[in-house]
């Protein structure tokens, strides 16, 4: 029988199943709201031939599969990086992954016997049942080390309390990692070569496309519409419609297309599901209405290279300046940056849409940038020559109190619809990377080339690994070194 494909969505996750069914001969389109970027939140933008990704983007993963699948698309594309950070709080620079010996030195003698006086108070008296993040991480580390290293930069990144953030989000993100096992990888590098045995923070090197990100999923596109599948463009999917068990999609500019056995979406949740035909209960749908993202931008500084640093990306704790992170791209990869004295840095911030720094001009917020990163000590404001910003709406699902259950509502009630899939990101509330988003798009397809549900796509957990039964394999979570670090 001659199935027809669906896809919303040409980020990852959408050209990774789009790729497979090509592949594998299935009729697809694929439908990408953007008028000239693939690739999603996992794009490159190009500014007079600088290139620049929305956050770094390192490639890595625990998955053979996803591994073998981007150096099938890339091959010799991919340049093998070493990775620097650094954190930079209350005015000085800490290595990140941190250091035991110099992270002791920079807080002080005081400083640093206050942290294991907390830390032993924490494991004498720990908040029992954590709910939010401060509780978590503070049973986990003190509250002093919690305060120094985590509260300020995750809530720059959330944009509100960690009090109000779900223990989820922090469970997810640094299962498995303790004070001890954070001072041992800080001591003693780690022996075992074995990538996936290795804590995800502490990798020294990464895979990265000599053009950033986007090279991977514009190559991947080409690679599609040679196979024959058909990618639209500026094509926003504004409804669907279900019957006799085929959809069809309905665009934004009025134009539709039907006959579909399939629909995978990668679009946010809130978007979609209340555009779903007949609809789905009013509860389900207030359910995804509710749902929340936190936003985000970057601003591009382009200046005189006066080597300032050479760290790939540095976090920014201190509270004193609103910027988060900053990337050094000429640092991921050279080809990034047209002309050898020229340097381009990345301001990261994170902002709701439509707030202050949401709706601040280009010119000021290129001043902003400016003027922190000389308060900072990294640039002078003389040498930056150009500017550029960058906003990408939607960048976190956010983990707020209550998601969880949400998003189990919506699983429940889009069962009634045969064929259709969330995948990705924000298409499942999700904080996945490129490769658990790209391996919940990959069961899919493997689901629709076998006519059969071998797989269920909500069973790829953090590490990009598969678990018949969702337990998750706790000697492979790894988890993070303080603190813990998003995307
Ligand atoms: C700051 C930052 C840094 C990151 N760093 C890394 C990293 O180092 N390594 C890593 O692996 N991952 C990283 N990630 C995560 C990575 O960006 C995502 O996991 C990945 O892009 C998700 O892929 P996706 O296809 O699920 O969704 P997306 O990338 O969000 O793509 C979805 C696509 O769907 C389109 N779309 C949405 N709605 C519609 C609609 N209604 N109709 C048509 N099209 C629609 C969008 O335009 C987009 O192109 C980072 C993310 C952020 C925010």
């Amino acid at each position: 029988m001659s199935k027809r494909v669906a896809i919303i969505g040409a980020g990852p996750a959408g050209l990774t199943a789009a790729y497979l069914l090509g592949k594998a001969g299935i009729n697809t389109v694929v439908f990408e709201k953007d008028a000239k970027y693939v690739g999603g939140i996992s794009r490159t933008e190009n500014y007079k031939e600088y290139y620049f990704d929305i956050g770094g983007h390192r490639f890595f993963s625990k998955s053979k599969e996803v591994e073998d699948f981007w150096t099938e698309i890339l091959k010799d594309d991919f340049l093998e990086r070493p990775r620097s950070s650094r954190i930079y709080y209350n005015h000085t620079f800490f290595s990140y992954p941190l250091v035991a010996f110099e992270a002791l030195k920079k807080l002080g003698i005081t400083e640093s016997f206050l942290c294991v006086l907390s830390y032993l108070k924490a494991k004498f008296f720990p908040v029992k049942n954590p709910e939010n993040v401060e509780d978590w991480v503070s049973n986990q580390f003190g509250k002093r080390l919690y305060r120094i290293f985590f509260k300020t930069y995750t809530e720059k990144v959330w944009g509100i309390s960690c009090r109000a953030i779900s223990a989820d989000w922090a469970a997810q993100r640094i299962k498995g990692l303790s004070l001890t096992s954070a001072i041992k990888n800080a001591l003693i590098k780690p022996k075992n070569k074995n990538k996936s045995a290795v804590i995800k923070t502490l990798i020294d090197s990464f895979r990265y496309p000599k053009k950033g990100p986007g090279m991977m999923w514009e190559t991947c596109r080409d690679k599609c519409l040679q196979m024959g599948v058909s990618i639209q463009m500026n094509s926003n999917v504004q409804a669907l419609h279900y019957e006799n068990e085929k959809w069809k999609v309905v665009l934004e500019n009025g134009n539709s297309d039907n006959d579909f056995d399939f629909v995978l979406s990668t679009a946010p949740i809130k978007d979609l599901i209340p555009q779903i035909n007949p609809s789905l209960p009013i509860n389900v749908v207030q359910a995804a209405l509710q749902l929340n993202y936190r936003d985000f931008l970057t601003v591009v500084l382009i200046c005189k290279d006066a080597d300032s640093f050479t760290d790939n990306w540095i976090y920014i704790h201190d509270p004193s300046v609103k910027v988060g992170r900053i990337q050094n791209f000429k640092s991921w990869s050279p080809f990034m940056v047209p002309v050898k004295d020229m340097a381009c840095y990345g301001m990261e911030y994170f902002c709701f849409e439509g707030d202050g720094l949401w709706q601040m001009k280009d010119e000021d917020l290129i001043q902003l940038a400016k003027n922190e990163m000389q308060q900072i000590g990294l640039l002078k404001e003389e040498l930056v020559t150009d500017g550029y910003v960058v906003r990408q709406a939607k960048a976190y699902p956010v983990y707020d109190k209550g998601y969880k259950e949400k998003v189990h509502l919506i699983r429940e009630g889009l069962k009634k619809y045969k064929g259709f899939y969330l995948l990705g990101r924000n298409g499942m509330h999700k904080y996945n990377n490129q490769d658990h988003s790209m391996m919940t798009a990959m069961l899919a397809a493997k689901n629709i080339i076998a006519n059969e549900e071998l797989y269920d796509v909500w069973n790829v957990n953090q590490d990009a690994e598969y678990h018949e039964s969702g337990e998750r394999n706790l000697e492979h979570e790894g988890g993070r070194l303080i603190p813990v670090k998003n995307d």
